[in-house]
Formats: C-alpha cells, sequence, structure tokens
C-alpha cells in the first residue's frame, strides 16, 4: 500500500492533463512530482508557476534550452519518481505509452480517446468504481460518455433500453483549426455513435444506441436522452436518486435564465469555477419528462472538465485507498467545490 501523500506524474499536459493536475494538489491525497510537455509554449511557464516540475523528452531538451526554459529532467526520470501516472496525452498515444509503464511496473490511469483495451477496465464512478480497485491500469470513458452514465447509473434502477442524441461541440476553444465552421457534421455517418459501444465498455448490459452530431461551437455538448426504465419509479424518486449522485447539478433554464450553453459558461464564471469548469451534468430541469415508463431529459456536459473527477476517482480505487465509492465522491466533491454552484443558486429569492 502506498503512503499518503502518494506521488503521481502526469504525462501530457494539455485540457486535461492541467486539469488533473490542479485536481490532484486540491485533494491533499497526492504530490504532482511531476507534468510532462513535448513542445514549448506558455503553459511550460506556467506549470513551473504552480510549482509542477516540468519533464520533457530527452530529444527536447534542446528546444526548451532554446526558449531559456531549463527542463527538471526527462519523462524517464519522471515516471522512475511516480507511484501513479495519469496519462492525459493526444487520443490513441496512450496505449503507446503503455508500453513505458508496463516496462517500469507503474500503474497508470488512461482517457477516454485511448482504445477500451488499453486498461484492464473501462470505468465511470457511479457505475463500476469496485471493478478498479486494485486494478494496474484503467481508462476513464471520455466526456459525453461520462455525461451518459452519470445518469444511467444513479437512476436507482436498471434501464430496460436508452436512446441519446448527441450534439458535440466541434472542438475545445484553442483547437482553433477545427472545424466544422459553418454547417453541422455527422459526427457519425452511422448509427449508433460510437459513444454506444463505450457505455457498453462500462456497462455491458443496457442496450443503447446513440446518435451524433457536430456543431460549430466550442462552449459544451447537449445531449438529449431518453431512458425507457423497466418498472414504474416516480419523478420524485428519479430525481432523488439522481440528486444523491453528487454530479448532477439541476438548473431551471425558465426560472433561471440558463437556456443556452454560453450562459452556463457565464453562471460557472460568476461563480467563481477556475477556467469556468463545470464537473456536473447539467440537467435542465424544465426538460425532466416521465412519460409512462419512460423518462426524458436535456443535459449539457463540460467537454474539458467532466471528466476530471472520474480521473480523481479512479486513483482512489487503483491504489486501494478507499473501498466506498460514495466516500470518494465525497471526496472529490469537497476538493473541487463541487455542490458549491448548487449552494450559489438554491434558496434565494
Ligand atoms: P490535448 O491535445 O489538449 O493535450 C495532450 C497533451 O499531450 C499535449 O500537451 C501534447 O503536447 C502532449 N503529448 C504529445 N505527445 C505526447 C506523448 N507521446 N505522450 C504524452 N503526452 C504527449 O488533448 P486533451 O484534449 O487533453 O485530450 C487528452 C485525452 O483526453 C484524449 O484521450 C482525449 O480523447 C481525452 N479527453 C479529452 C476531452 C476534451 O474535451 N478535450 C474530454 C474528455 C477526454
Amino acid at each position: 500500500m502506498v503512503g499518503i501523500p502518494v506521488r503521481v506524474c502526469i504525462n501530457g499536459y494539455g485540457t486535461i492533463g492541467k486539469r488533473i493536475a490542479d485536481a490532484l494538489v486540491k485533494t491533499g491525497d497526492f504530490k504532482v512530482v511531476g507534468v510532462s510537455k513535448y513542445s514549448f509554449d506558455y503553459s511550460a511557464l506556467i506549470a513551473r508557476k504552480k510549482g509542477f516540475r516540468v519533464f520533457v523528452p530527452r530529444d527536447r531538451i534542446d528546444e526548451f534550452r532554446k526558449h531559456g526554459f531549463e527542463p527538471d529532467g526527462t519523462i524517464e526520470d519522471m515516471i522512475d519518481e511516480a507511484e501513479l501516472i495519469y496519462d492525459a496525452s493526444p487520443g490513441k498515444q496512450g496505449v503507446k505509452n503503455k508500453e513505458f509503464y508496463v516496462k517500469h511496473g507503474k500503474p497508470a490511469i488512461f482517457q477516454g480517446g485511448e482504445p477500451p483495451m488499453v486498461g484492464e477496465v473501462s470505468y465511470n464512478t457511479l457505475c463500476n468504481y469496485n471493478a478498479a480497485l486494485g486494478k494496474k491500469y484503467v481508462r476513464v470513458v471520455s466526456c459525453n460518455t461520462t455525461g451518459i452514465l452519470r445518469i444511467l447509473c444513479s437512476l436507482g434502477v436498471k434501464p430496460r433500453s436508452v436512446f441519446a442524441t448527441i450534439v458535440r461541440r466541434a472542438s475545445d476553444p484553442r483547437e482553433d483549426t477545427r472545424g466544422p465552421v459553418a454547417s453541422i457534421l455527422l459526427d457519425s455517418q452511422r448509427i449508433p455513435s460510437h459513444h454506444a459501444s463505450d457505455v457498453n465498455t462500462v456497462v455491458g448490459d443496457i442496450p443503447i444506441t446513440t446518435a451524433s452530431v457536430v456543431v460549430p461551437t466550442t462552449l459544451m455538448h447537449v445531449q438529449v436522452l431518453r431512458i425507457d426504465l423497466s418498472g414504474e419509479k416516480t419523478m420524485d424518486d428519479l430525481l432523488s436518486s439522481m440528486e444523491k449522485s453528487g454530479r448532477i447539478l439541476f438548473l431551471n433554464p425558465e426560472s433561471m435564465g440558463l437556456d443556452t450553453t454560453g450562459k452556463l459558461v457565464e453562471l460557472a464564471r460568476d461563480a467563481g469555477r477556475y477556467r469556468y469548469d463545470l464537473y456536473e451534468n447539467i440537467v435542465f430541469s424544465s426538460t425532466l419528462k416521465l412519460d409512462r415508463d419512460v423518462l426524458m431529459l436535456i443535459q449539457a456536459i463540460h467537454q474539458e472538465s467532466i471528466v476530471i473527477p472520474e480521473n480523481i476517482d479512479a486513483a482512489y480505487a487503483v491504489l486501494n485507498l478507499e473501498i466506498d465509492p460514495f466516500k470518494v465522491v465525497e471526496k472529490t466533491n469537497r476538493a473541487l467545490g463541487i455542490g458549491l454552484v448548487k449552494d450559489l443558486i438554491t434558496g434565494v429569492k
């Protein structure tokens, strides 16, 4: 068993990696021994200002030096020091990096852009925390899949079938060369899109179909879910069950004036969320509809931050630090301030 704080490193300090690093520090249970950069840019300077040591590939040390930046060592040095590795490299690179982690005998947490076989288990805390206990290689599924799974696994009843329509953001804000620029693109030219099989990597026994299109925005995904429930449930049962998950925020677009993803981003800023991160599924509460035993809802998912809580939870499972998923959710939520946005806007008239 490792001691607290656990020494971790982040291989790939991009959109997801930098958020994982900041979140780990907030828990107090982990010490970030280093982050890796593969080419020099401003984020190497910010990482260092934050107190993170910056490691680079051996053959790129000179490139960093040319910019007046002396790296703290090589990627290998960083891996040697860590007891757990977060791989947040570009999609499909992690599976190549894995060979390196295996060689060093280190456990690793991978991201959703990797093929499922990179991990012994594909993971979502609310669905299969226990399956990740003590595993060496875990894959945290991607943003849309995480958004869908949180709902399915917090209903308190196993769905008979699910249909999800996904309206994807085209890119993250800094990826300004990606499209589409002015039209709507079929994310997948077939139904189901890959999200359905990805959901099934975590919960294999829920029949699900997904259809996905890409729209020209950087501000969040929107999903329309239609969930055929097995057995009678009241809306009150379903709501209280989903609320207990600790990862779903219900906002009324009508009374709160929050009917666009742009306004949700503004809410995150007003609430003081760093980088306007929204870690919660944002369910537009007025869209919740229960028609006999079919539940329908529309939710928004902040692609850049939604997977961060699950990444932190996963470390507690991999390292066997906690066996109770509810305690882990509570711990991670406290560290990330999940719940504070709700406190800010509820109970005030
Ligand atoms: P990113 O491009 O923002 O960051 C990747 C970082 O890895 C970059 O800083 C890059 O320089 C670095 N890198 C380059 N080569 C590397 C290597 N060989 N080893 C390690 N790092 C290397 O990518 P991202 O958006 O943070 O995505 C990372 C992973 O997270 C992907 O699997 C992606 O599918 C997944 N993910 C992304 C989002 C999102 O919205 N951005 C959401 C959920 C999951």
